[in-house]
C-alpha cells in the first residue's frame, strides 16, 4: 500500500513538474524530487546530504492520535523521519495517501512551515490534475491567510 501510494505521490509531481519553476513556495523543486523519488537529497535548508527515513508506527499514539502522519525535523544524523500512522493505511483513503506525501515531503526538504506545506502540494495538485484538494479549514485553523503563501 505504502509503495503504491508512493508511486501514485510521484506520478502526481512528475505529471505537475514541467510546469513547475526550479523553486515553488520556497520550495527547492529539484531536492524535493529527489526527497520524494529517491528519499534522499541535497539540502540546502538544512545544508548537507539528508536522507528520508521511512518508518510505520501501528498504534495511534503521540503525534498519530492527530495526524495520519508527520515528519520528524529536523535531521539527525542526516536523517530525517517520516512517520506513517495507522490513520494513513485507512480502507479507500488513497487520494488522502498521495496529498499526505506529496505534503509531508515539503517539511521534510523545507522545515515546518504548515502553510508553505499546503500551499506547495495544492500547487503540483493543480499543476498535475487541473485541481487541488480542498483545504480551507486546515487552512484556517493555522492562520495561512496572511503567511504569504497563497492556494492555486
Ligand atoms: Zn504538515
Amino acid at each position: 500500500m505504502l509503495d503504491r501510494a508512493l508511486d501514485a505521490a510521484i506520478a502526481t509531481f512528475e505529471a505537475a513538474r514541467p510546469h513547475l519553476g526550479p523553486s515553488e513556495m520556497g520550495v527547492d523543486v529539484a531536492a524535493y524530487r529527489d526527497a520524494l523519488t529517491l528519499q534522499r537529497f541535497a539540502s540546502a535548508h538544512w545544508g548537507g546530504a539528508v536522507k528520508v527515513d521511512i518508518a510505520i508506527r501501528e498504534t495511534r499514539t503521540g503525534s498519530c492520535a492527530r495526524f495520519a502522519a508527520f515528519m520528524r525535523i529536523p535531521p539527525e544524523n542526516g536523517t530525517v523521519r517520516l512517520v506513517l500512522c495507522p490513520q494513513f493505511f485507512s480502507d479507500g483513503a488513497d487520494d488522502l495517501r498521495t496529498l499526505t506525501l506529496l505534503h509531508e515531503m515539503v517539511h521534510a526538504v523545507a522545515g515546518p512551515d504548515e502553510c508553505q506545506a499546503m500551499a506547495f502540494a495544492a500547487r503540483v495538485e493543480q499543476a498535475a490534475m487541473g485541481r487541488f484538494t480542498p483545504v480551507d479549514a486546515y487552512w484556517q485553523a493555522n492562520g495561512c491567510t496572511g503567511s504569504g503563501y497563497a492556494l492555486p
